[in-house]
Order: structure tokens, then sequence, then C-alpha cells
């Protein structure tokens, strides 16, 4: 399995986890960090549904706990071909801040089927950011 494909199981995987019961739309992802280690997180809804928590935030927020802070990749696992799970704006925001120059992501639906992969500089044109340019 290549290192992309590895990614999107790794996110297919959390996705299960997921806790969406009030969109009743699962979302997994995974980010590799600069050194090959793979972290993963999956959407957590709240009642009050500004609280909830995107699956790419939980995903970087688990690579950061252990102290990297490099990403040069990430997948999403979410959606389907009609409805893929593009990361919104704030996820692409926070992809930025610890994206190596050259970070590709890659959507995926429940079976691995890639429906978009590109790089995160076309996601983010412009970005905002600690000279993390693309
Ligand atoms: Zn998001």
């Amino acid at each position: 399995m290549d290192a992309m494909s590895e990614l999107i199981a790794a996110a297919c995987a959390v996705r299960e986890r997921a806790y969406a019961p009030y969109s009743r739309f699962p979302v997994g992802a995974a980010v590799r960090a600069e050194d090959g280690s793979v972290f993963v997180g999956c959407n957590v809804e709240n009642a009050a549904s500004p609280e909830g928590l995107c699956a790419e935030a939980a995903a970087i927020a688990a690579m950061v706990a252990t102290g990297r802070q490099k990403l040069i990749a990430v997948a999403v696992v979410g959606g389907d071909a009609t409805r893929p799970c593009l990361p919104c704006g704030g996820c692409r925001q926070k992809m930025q801040e610890f994206a190596a120059p050259g970070t590709v992501v890659v959507v995926a639906d429940g079976n691995g089927r890639i429906l978009y992969e590109g790089l995160l500089s076309r996601l983010l044109p412009m970005p905002f950011g600690p000279g993390g340019e693309q």
C-alpha cells in the first residue's frame, strides 16, 4: 500500500468513530507529519453546534500534541462523488499553519475512492500565515 493509500485507510477507519448525530455526516481525517508518522481525527459535533469540531482540526491537534509541527499530507474521508467532503475554510487555514511546502490534500469517499487530490495551495491560495508560503 502506498503512502497516500495508507493515509486514506487511516482516515476511513477513524471516520467510524465520528460523533455526528446531528448532521449524520461522519468525517475522518489523517495527517502525515514530516517524519512520516500519521495522526487521525474525526468530527465531534455538539448540541450547541458552534462547539463542534472538524475531523481535520482534531487530527492536527493530535499531531501537535506529540510535539510535531509540520505536516506534508492530509487525507479527508467523507461524503460521496456528488458531495465530496472538501475541507472547510477554517480547516484550510489550520492546515496552512503547519503545512510544509507542497503539502497535498486528498479527499476520498468511504470506499477509499479519491474524489479530489491537489495541493493545499490550490485550496487556499494567497494564504495568511506564519511564512507558510507554498
Ligand atoms: Zn473544517
